[in-house]
Protein backbone atom coordinates (compact mmCIF):
# COMPACT_ATOMS: atom_id res chain seq x y z
CA UNK A 1 0.00 0.00 0.00
CA UNK A 2 1.21 3.63 -0.72
CA UNK A 3 0.67 5.21 2.84
CA UNK A 4 -2.19 7.41 1.97
CA UNK A 5 -5.98 7.10 1.75
CA UNK A 6 -7.25 6.45 5.10
CA UNK A 7 -7.93 10.00 6.69
CA UNK A 8 -11.47 8.96 8.09
CA UNK A 9 -13.20 12.07 7.51
CA UNK A 10 -12.43 13.77 4.28
CA UNK A 11 -13.21 16.83 4.60
CA UNK A 12 -11.65 18.47 8.35
CA UNK A 13 -9.67 20.91 7.66
CA UNK A 14 -9.87 21.66 12.16
CA UNK A 15 -9.53 18.38 12.74
CA UNK A 16 -6.79 17.59 15.33
CA UNK A 17 -5.31 14.69 17.25
CA UNK A 18 -2.82 11.84 16.83
CA UNK A 19 -3.55 9.23 13.94
CA UNK A 20 -2.28 6.51 14.38
CA UNK A 21 -1.97 3.81 11.74
CA UNK A 22 -0.63 0.50 11.49
CA UNK A 23 1.38 -2.31 9.31
CA UNK A 24 0.49 -5.59 10.42
CA UNK A 25 2.70 -9.12 9.87
CA UNK A 26 1.82 -11.40 7.91
CA UNK A 27 4.98 -14.68 8.67
CA UNK A 28 4.45 -15.84 4.95
CA UNK A 29 4.47 -12.20 3.46
CA UNK A 30 1.74 -10.14 1.33
CA UNK A 31 0.05 -12.19 -1.03
CA UNK A 32 1.00 -10.13 -3.98
CA UNK A 33 4.19 -8.93 -5.22
CA UNK A 34 3.21 -5.16 -5.99
CA UNK A 35 6.24 -3.37 -7.22
CA UNK A 36 5.97 -0.27 -5.48
CA UNK A 37 5.22 -1.74 -2.28
CA UNK A 38 6.06 0.89 0.46
CA UNK A 39 6.04 -1.68 3.22
CA UNK A 40 9.30 -3.20 1.29
CA UNK A 41 10.86 0.04 0.26
CA UNK A 42 10.48 1.22 3.80
CA UNK A 43 12.29 -2.80 4.99
CA UNK A 44 9.08 -2.69 7.74
CA UNK A 45 8.39 -6.45 8.82
CA UNK A 46 12.23 -7.40 9.93
CA UNK A 47 10.73 -9.22 12.93
CA UNK A 48 7.84 -9.78 14.48
CA UNK A 49 7.93 -8.71 18.71
CA UNK A 50 4.51 -7.22 18.65
CA UNK A 51 1.52 -9.17 19.41
CA UNK A 52 -2.84 -8.25 18.67
CA UNK A 53 -2.74 -7.73 22.84
CA UNK A 54 0.29 -5.37 22.18
CA UNK A 55 -1.48 -3.46 19.62
CA UNK A 56 -4.65 -2.82 21.26
CA UNK A 57 -2.42 -1.44 24.69
CA UNK A 58 -0.65 0.89 22.57
CA UNK A 59 -4.10 2.54 21.19
CA UNK A 60 -4.86 2.67 24.50
CA UNK A 61 -2.18 4.00 26.53
CA UNK A 62 -1.50 6.94 23.43
CA UNK A 63 -5.73 8.14 23.86
CA UNK A 64 -4.88 8.57 27.81
CA UNK A 65 -2.35 11.10 26.68
CA UNK A 66 -3.80 12.63 23.91
CA UNK A 67 -6.97 12.70 21.88
CA UNK A 68 -6.89 10.55 18.79
CA UNK A 69 -7.99 11.41 15.63
CA UNK A 70 -8.72 8.29 13.90
CA UNK A 71 -6.82 4.61 13.37
CA UNK A 72 -5.90 2.59 9.91
CA UNK A 73 -4.51 -0.37 9.36
CA UNK A 74 -2.25 0.22 5.88
CA UNK A 75 -0.71 -2.76 5.78
CA UNK A 76 0.72 -5.63 4.81
CA UNK A 77 -2.43 -7.28 3.47
CA UNK A 78 -4.36 -7.07 7.00
CA UNK A 79 -7.47 -9.66 5.73
CA UNK A 80 -4.98 -12.61 5.52
CA UNK A 81 -5.71 -15.12 7.99
CA UNK A 82 -2.31 -15.28 9.79
CA UNK A 83 -3.13 -10.90 9.99
CA UNK A 84 -6.46 -10.87 11.01
CA UNK A 85 -6.54 -11.33 14.96
CA UNK A 86 -3.87 -7.84 14.61
CA UNK A 87 -6.72 -5.99 12.68
CA UNK A 88 -9.14 -7.40 14.81
CA UNK A 89 -7.07 -5.95 17.75
CA UNK A 90 -6.88 -2.24 16.00
CA UNK A 91 -10.68 -2.11 15.32
CA UNK A 92 -12.00 -3.51 17.62
CA UNK A 93 -10.35 -1.34 19.93
CA UNK A 94 -10.98 1.67 17.96
CA UNK A 95 -14.66 0.70 18.04
CA UNK A 96 -14.54 0.32 22.04
CA UNK A 97 -12.85 4.10 22.17
CA UNK A 98 -15.09 5.55 19.85
CA UNK A 99 -12.20 6.47 17.46
CA UNK A 100 -13.01 6.07 13.76
CA UNK A 101 -10.52 2.94 12.32
CA UNK A 102 -10.20 1.64 8.75
CA UNK A 103 -8.28 -0.29 6.60
CA UNK A 104 -6.19 -0.51 3.32
CA UNK A 105 -7.10 -3.89 1.88
CA UNK A 106 -5.59 -5.61 -2.16
CA UNK A 107 -9.50 -6.85 -1.80
CA UNK A 108 -8.27 -10.39 -2.27
CA UNK A 109 -9.80 -11.80 1.07
CA UNK A 110 -12.41 -9.59 1.57
CA UNK A 111 -15.45 -11.30 0.51
CA UNK A 112 -14.24 -13.74 2.90
CA UNK A 113 -13.97 -11.29 5.64
CA UNK A 114 -17.25 -9.74 5.14
CA UNK A 115 -18.96 -11.17 8.31
CA UNK A 116 -16.14 -10.53 10.54
CA UNK A 117 -16.01 -7.02 9.37
CA UNK A 118 -19.71 -6.65 9.55
CA UNK A 119 -18.77 -6.95 13.44
CA UNK A 120 -15.91 -4.54 13.65
CA UNK A 121 -17.97 -1.98 11.64
CA UNK A 122 -14.70 -0.18 10.69
CA UNK A 123 -15.56 3.47 9.65
CA UNK A 124 -14.00 3.08 5.91
CA UNK A 125 -12.09 0.16 3.78
CA UNK A 126 -10.07 1.44 1.30
CA UNK A 127 -9.69 -1.32 -1.58
CA UNK A 128 -6.59 -1.10 -4.42
CA UNK A 129 -7.37 -1.33 -7.82
CA UNK A 130 -4.94 -0.09 -10.33
CA UNK A 131 -6.80 -0.61 -13.88
CA UNK A 132 -10.03 -1.41 -15.10
CA UNK A 133 -8.84 -4.53 -16.79
CA UNK A 134 -7.82 -7.28 -15.02
CA UNK A 135 -4.57 -8.19 -17.00
CA UNK A 136 -3.16 -4.57 -16.48
CA UNK A 137 -4.05 -4.59 -12.49
CA UNK A 138 -2.84 -8.24 -12.25
CA UNK A 139 0.91 -7.61 -13.72
CA UNK A 140 1.08 -4.49 -11.68
CA UNK A 141 -0.12 -6.46 -8.62
CA UNK A 142 1.81 -9.97 -9.40
CA UNK A 143 -0.93 -12.35 -8.94
CA UNK A 144 -3.15 -13.75 -11.29
CA UNK A 145 -7.06 -13.61 -10.36
CA UNK A 146 -6.33 -10.54 -8.20
CA UNK A 147 -8.52 -8.20 -9.92
CA UNK A 148 -11.35 -10.53 -10.05
CA UNK A 149 -11.44 -11.26 -6.10
CA UNK A 150 -10.81 -7.79 -5.77
CA UNK A 151 -13.88 -6.81 -7.62
CA UNK A 152 -16.00 -9.65 -6.48
CA UNK A 153 -14.97 -8.96 -2.80
CA UNK A 154 -16.21 -5.23 -3.30
CA UNK A 155 -19.61 -6.18 -4.81
CA UNK A 156 -20.13 -8.45 -1.57
CA UNK A 157 -18.79 -5.50 0.69
CA UNK A 158 -20.72 -3.05 -0.70
CA UNK A 159 -24.13 -5.07 0.00
CA UNK A 160 -23.40 -6.17 3.59
CA UNK A 161 -21.30 -3.33 4.72
CA UNK A 162 -22.46 -0.25 3.79
CA UNK A 163 -23.27 2.39 4.32
CA UNK A 164 -22.32 1.87 8.28
CA UNK A 165 -19.14 1.16 6.21
CA UNK A 166 -18.14 3.02 3.97
CA UNK A 167 -16.61 1.63 0.82
CA UNK A 168 -13.85 3.53 -0.80
CA UNK A 169 -11.33 2.26 -4.24
CA UNK A 170 -8.13 3.65 -3.84
CA UNK A 171 -5.66 3.61 -7.28
CA UNK A 172 -1.91 4.17 -7.67
CA UNK A 173 -1.40 6.23 -10.46
CA UNK A 174 2.49 5.20 -12.09
CA UNK A 175 4.12 7.89 -14.73
CA UNK A 176 2.92 8.28 -17.57
CA UNK A 177 0.27 5.55 -16.95
CA UNK A 178 -2.93 7.24 -16.59
CA UNK A 179 -4.66 5.15 -19.18
CA UNK A 180 -4.60 2.46 -17.14
CA UNK A 181 -7.18 4.30 -15.12
CA UNK A 182 -9.18 5.68 -17.70
CA UNK A 183 -12.12 3.68 -17.76
CA UNK A 184 -11.84 2.76 -13.66
CA UNK A 185 -14.82 5.75 -13.34
CA UNK A 186 -17.59 3.29 -15.39
CA UNK A 187 -15.99 0.22 -13.39
CA UNK A 188 -16.74 2.23 -10.04
CA UNK A 189 -20.24 3.12 -10.52
CA UNK A 190 -21.29 -0.46 -12.30
CA UNK A 191 -19.99 -2.08 -8.79
CA UNK A 192 -21.69 0.26 -6.44
CA UNK A 193 -18.36 2.77 -5.45
CA UNK A 194 -19.32 6.55 -5.69
CA UNK A 195 -15.75 7.76 -4.14
CA UNK A 196 -12.02 7.07 -5.97
CA UNK A 197 -8.92 7.98 -3.96
CA UNK A 198 -5.76 8.24 -6.70
CA UNK A 199 -2.27 8.05 -4.68
CA UNK A 200 0.40 9.22 -7.22
CA UNK A 201 3.47 6.83 -6.92
CA UNK A 202 5.55 7.51 -3.89
CA UNK A 203 9.10 6.83 -3.26
CA UNK A 204 10.87 5.93 -0.11
CA UNK A 205 13.90 8.23 0.54
CA UNK A 206 16.80 6.74 2.47
CA UNK A 207 18.40 9.65 4.22
CA UNK A 208 15.40 12.02 3.91
CA UNK A 209 11.80 11.93 3.15
CA UNK A 210 11.03 11.01 -0.08
CA UNK A 211 8.09 11.92 -2.35
CA UNK A 212 6.05 11.49 -5.95
CA UNK A 213 7.31 10.04 -8.68
CA UNK A 214 6.15 11.41 -11.68
CA UNK A 215 6.79 15.38 -13.26
CA UNK A 216 4.45 17.53 -11.53
CA UNK A 217 2.67 19.55 -14.50
CA UNK A 218 2.47 15.90 -15.71
CA UNK A 219 0.71 14.52 -13.08
CA UNK A 220 -1.79 17.65 -12.58
CA UNK A 221 -2.43 17.15 -16.20
CA UNK A 222 -3.33 13.75 -15.97
CA UNK A 223 -5.68 14.29 -12.72
CA UNK A 224 -7.34 16.42 -14.39
CA UNK A 225 -8.50 14.07 -17.33
CA UNK A 226 -8.99 11.65 -14.24
CA UNK A 227 -11.21 13.85 -12.55
CA UNK A 228 -13.02 14.97 -15.57
CA UNK A 229 -13.81 10.98 -16.25
CA UNK A 230 -15.08 10.51 -12.36
CA UNK A 231 -17.43 13.32 -12.18
CA UNK A 232 -19.19 12.38 -15.54
CA UNK A 233 -20.15 9.28 -14.03
CA UNK A 234 -20.48 10.78 -10.59
CA UNK A 235 -17.86 9.85 -8.78
CA UNK A 236 -16.30 11.96 -6.22
CA UNK A 237 -12.27 11.78 -6.69
CA UNK A 238 -9.56 12.53 -3.85
CA UNK A 239 -6.10 12.90 -4.49
CA UNK A 240 -4.36 11.92 -1.26
CA UNK A 241 -1.28 14.03 -0.72
CA UNK A 242 -1.04 13.67 2.98
CA UNK A 243 2.47 15.61 3.05
CA UNK A 244 1.73 18.00 -0.04
CA UNK A 245 4.67 16.85 -1.97
CA UNK A 246 2.48 18.43 -4.67
CA UNK A 247 2.36 21.58 -3.99
CA UNK A 248 -1.26 22.13 -4.74
CA UNK A 249 -2.20 25.24 -3.47
CA UNK A 250 1.07 26.82 -4.72
CA UNK A 251 0.17 25.43 -8.27
CA UNK A 252 -3.34 26.75 -8.07
CA UNK A 253 -1.75 30.30 -8.20
CA UNK A 254 -0.10 29.73 -11.62
CA UNK A 255 -2.86 27.58 -12.93
CA UNK A 256 -6.42 28.43 -11.86
CA UNK A 257 -7.40 25.11 -13.36
CA UNK A 258 -6.32 22.99 -10.65
CA UNK A 259 -8.27 24.46 -8.66
CA UNK A 260 -10.68 21.80 -9.55
CA UNK A 261 -9.01 19.39 -8.33
CA UNK A 262 -9.93 17.93 -5.30
CA UNK A 263 -6.81 16.99 -3.08
CA UNK A 264 -6.42 16.03 0.37
CA UNK A 265 -3.27 16.81 2.90
CA UNK A 266 -3.17 15.71 6.63
CA UNK A 267 -4.60 18.57 8.39
CA UNK A 268 -2.23 20.53 10.57
CA UNK A 269 -2.75 19.70 13.84
CA UNK A 270 -3.11 16.14 13.14
CA UNK A 271 0.51 13.98 13.64
CA UNK A 272 0.44 10.73 11.71
CA UNK A 273 2.52 8.01 13.20
CA UNK A 274 2.92 4.38 11.97
CA UNK A 275 3.71 1.58 13.83
CA UNK A 276 5.38 -1.61 12.42
CA UNK A 277 5.35 -5.16 14.18
CA UNK A 278 8.56 -4.60 15.49
CA UNK A 279 7.46 -1.73 17.55
CA UNK A 280 9.39 0.47 15.48
CA UNK A 281 7.24 4.16 14.72
CA UNK A 282 7.87 7.20 12.46
CA UNK A 283 6.37 10.30 12.58
CA UNK A 284 5.17 12.59 9.70
CA UNK A 285 6.81 12.86 6.62
CA UNK A 286 9.52 9.97 8.31
CA UNK A 287 7.04 7.59 7.33
CA UNK A 288 8.80 8.10 3.20
CA UNK A 289 12.16 7.21 4.73
CA UNK A 290 13.33 4.05 5.40
CA UNK A 291 13.35 2.55 8.90
CA UNK A 292 16.92 1.91 10.16
CA UNK A 293 18.15 0.83 13.48
CA UNK A 294 18.20 3.93 14.91
CA UNK A 295 14.42 4.21 14.50
CA UNK A 296 12.69 4.75 17.51
CA UNK A 297 11.23 1.38 18.94
CA UNK A 298 8.58 0.66 20.93
CA UNK A 299 8.61 -1.80 23.56
CA UNK A 300 5.39 -2.72 25.54
CA UNK A 301 5.35 -2.25 29.48
CA UNK A 302 8.96 -0.68 29.31
CA UNK A 303 7.36 3.03 28.17
CA UNK A 304 4.07 3.87 28.33
CA UNK A 305 2.79 4.42 24.38
CA UNK A 306 1.94 7.94 25.24
CA UNK A 307 5.40 9.00 26.66
CA UNK A 308 7.09 7.12 23.59
CA UNK A 309 4.60 9.13 20.84
CA UNK A 310 5.42 12.10 22.88
CA UNK A 311 9.03 11.35 22.59
CA UNK A 312 8.67 11.26 18.91
CA UNK A 313 6.91 14.30 18.50
CA UNK A 314 9.64 16.38 20.78
CA UNK A 315 12.49 14.66 18.02
CA UNK A 316 11.68 16.63 14.55
CA UNK A 317 11.19 19.72 16.63
CA UNK A 318 14.41 19.13 18.30
CA UNK A 319 16.55 18.21 15.06
CA UNK A 320 14.73 21.23 13.43
CA UNK A 321 15.71 23.58 15.87
CA UNK A 322 19.28 22.19 15.44
CA UNK A 323 19.31 22.88 11.60
CA UNK A 324 17.93 26.17 12.34
S1 LIG B 1 -0.84 -5.49 -1.70
FE1 LIG B 1 0.05 -3.81 -0.49
S2 LIG B 1 1.32 -4.81 1.06
FE2 LIG B 1 0.88 -6.35 -0.53
S3 LIG B 1 2.68 -6.23 -1.91
FE3 LIG B 1 1.06 -4.89 -2.72
S4 LIG B 1 1.54 -2.84 -1.90
FE4 LIG B 1 2.67 -4.36 -0.66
Amino acid sequence: MVSSGLQPQPDQPDAAGQFLTFIVPSANGCNLKCSFCLIRQRREIAEIYLSPDDLARFIREAAVCAPLFALAVQGYEPLLPESLPFTQAILGTGRFLGIPASLVTNGTKLADAVSLLAALAPSKIAVSLDAASADIHDRIRGLTGAWAAAVRGIRIAVDALAPSTRLIVSSVLLPSRRHYLDAMPSLLREIGIDRWIINPLLRVGGDQAGGPVADRSRLFRDLLILQEAARREGIRLTVDDEFDHLGHDAACVSDPSLRALHVRTLPTNVEIFRLTPNGQCSVGDDILKQETFDTPRWVPGTVHAGDFLEMLRRKPQAARRQRA
